[in-house]
């Protein structure tokens, strides 16, 4: 994706890491890698078999004080790394709700950066 994205203000968040509330699913080798070194009760396999962070006090066990203590780990998960720009699986535009920063609130006009335009209909 070759879109430049407006710069957040994620570090420290002023919104209290909004989007760190949920919680998110990590690959077996993400998942390998935090457990091994922050601990083997930060993430959890769901019964559907997918591997996930965990939440504590409404927020991410990995946010600490506000800000994420595995940002700089090797395993610092896709899914974290792509928000709210980039789809981690797809590698796409990000699909879900960039609302959940409410940076998308302030600024609507967000929301359509890094997503393919429409071609303008033809005229007959
Ligand atoms: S993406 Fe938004 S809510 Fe999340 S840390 Fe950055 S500014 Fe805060």
């Amino acid at each position: 994706m070759s879109a430049s994205f407006p710069s957040l203000p994620c570090l420290p968040c002023p919104h209290g890491s909004a989007c760190c509330a949920y919680g998110v699913t990590v690959s077996e080798e993400e998942a390998a890698g935090l457990r091994s070194r922050h601990g083997e009760d930060k993430v959890y396999r769901t019964r559907w078999g997918e591997w996930r962070t965990r939440i504590r006090n409404r927020r991410c066990v990995f946010l600490v004080d506000n800000l994420c203590v595995v940002h700089d780990d090797p395993q610092y998960p896709a899914v974290c790394r792509g928000f709210p720009w980039t789809d981690a699986e797809t590698g796409g535009p990000y699909e879900f709700d960039q609302a959940i920063c409410p940076e998308f609130v302030t600024h609507p006009e967000y929301v359509q950066i890094g997503k393919p335009t429409r071609a303008a209909p033809r005229r007959p």
